[in-house]
């Protein structure tokens, strides 16, 4: 883990327990460690959805102490870049709600159930002022906010649900368990083991959906790189393999996995909110965006597929296929899974479809 996302957990922290005098400390080793000025005010703003205001408040007073005893002492703290203004042309709710499938890589379902049901009024203020107003401020990755919110929800206690949600979450953003481990192993240092055990028994029950590197679990690879792990029956239909090479975490923007789809397998419909190109290495498989007829993807042929297009992909009934995905843009998120793709909807393949592509 980063310095600078180690900082971001022991300022949120802080600032949420309200413990000023550790968190003056903690605000000088974040600016030390390359956090700019405007990050540490994104991050306190941040929390103002976790810890209420005035937790908030005297978060940024204690930073404004902070900045002058630092300027007069002659550091020059970086200010950093603002946020970008968001773009508004769905509606903030439905903003909030694309938001929201990003991180967790589920569509959200209707209708509404539990508290959303019952108080449809704070599911309206979630999804607009928590994921379209406060996520959509580019000040902080998406990443950075889920460290600042886990780290503010071990702080509180007693919330163990959301705690399990945003730990779901950051394993989506690519986060390993080993990380979450070291998370807690810096909030122990700052809370007591009370509050990190809480944390950890939590994480004992989320379970890593992600494919890890470099898993070497079959036999049987003839191809360039080992087939990998199964991939997960929820987004998955028949049987696919799937080996990450290159994950989000790693730094590079990207992400790049092999996967292998035997006869008649295939993806369910999803979206990409950074992109992907599949680089087709082996057999013959098909490939379709919504609204489109299905193509016939073959050894050679890249597909491209553009920022937030519903698609799916896998192989022909007769054919296995094997591409290479790469995810480019991944601070946009992981995959956003939706429904599967019916027997119907994948035998509308037409012979004469595939003299139109190439
Ligand atoms: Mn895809």
């Amino acid at each position: 883990m980063h310095a600078k996302q180690q900082s971001i957990i022991a300022i949120a922290a802080l600032t949420t327990k309200g413990d000023l005098p550790q968190l003056q400390r903690e605000l000088n080793t974040g600016l030390d460690s390359g956090l700019t000025i405007n990050e540490i005010k994104e991050v306190m703003v941040h929390l103002t959805a976790y810890n209420g205001f005035p937790r908030s408040l005297q978060g940024l007073n204690t930073f404004i102490a902070v900045l002058e005893e630092r300027k007069a002492k002659g550091i020059k703290d970086k200010l950093g870049r603002e946020a970008t203004p968001v773009k508004n042309t769905t509606g903030k709710y439905e903003q909030g709600k694309r938001v929201l499938e990003t991180l967790t890589g589920q569509a959200e379902r209707e209708p509404k159930t539990g508290y959303a049901a019952f108080a449809p009024v704070i599911d309206t203020f979630l999804k607009e002022h928590l994921f379209a107003d406060i996520f959509g401020r580019d000040v902080l990755t998406y990443t950075e906010r889920e460290f600042a919110t886990l780290s503010a929800l071990i702080t509180l206690g007693g919330v163990e649900p959301m705690m399990r949600g945003h730990m779901n979450i950051v394993m989506h953003l690519g986060v390993t368990e080993a990380e979450l481990q070291q998370m807690l192993s810096l909030l122990e240092a700052k809370l007591g083991k009370a509050a990190a055990d809480a944390g950890r028994r939590v994480l004992s029950t989320v379970k890593s959906t992600a494919v890890q590197p470099g898993s070497r679990v079959t036999s049987g690879n003839d191809g360039l790189f080992a087939k990998g792990v199964q991939a997960p029956a929820n987004n998955f239909t028949g049987t696919a393999w799937v080996n990450m090479v290159v994950q989000a975490q790693d730094g590079l923007n990207c992400s790049i996995g092999t996967v292998t789809f035997e006869p008649g397998a295939r993806t369910a419909w999803h979206r990409h909110p950074g992109g992907q190109i599949l680089l087709v290495t082996e057999g013959v498989g098909y490939y379709q965006e919504k609204g489109q007829p299905i193509r016939i993807m073959q050894k050679g042929d890249v597909m491209k597929c553009l920022p937030g297009t519903e698609h799916w992909h896998g192989a022909s009934p007769d054919s296995q296929v094997s591409h290479i995905a790469i995810g480019p843009n991944t601070d946009k998120g992981g995959a956003v899974w939706l429904q599967k793709v019916t027997d119907s909807e994948y035998k509308s393949y037409k012979k004469q479809d595939k003299y139109a592509d190439h």
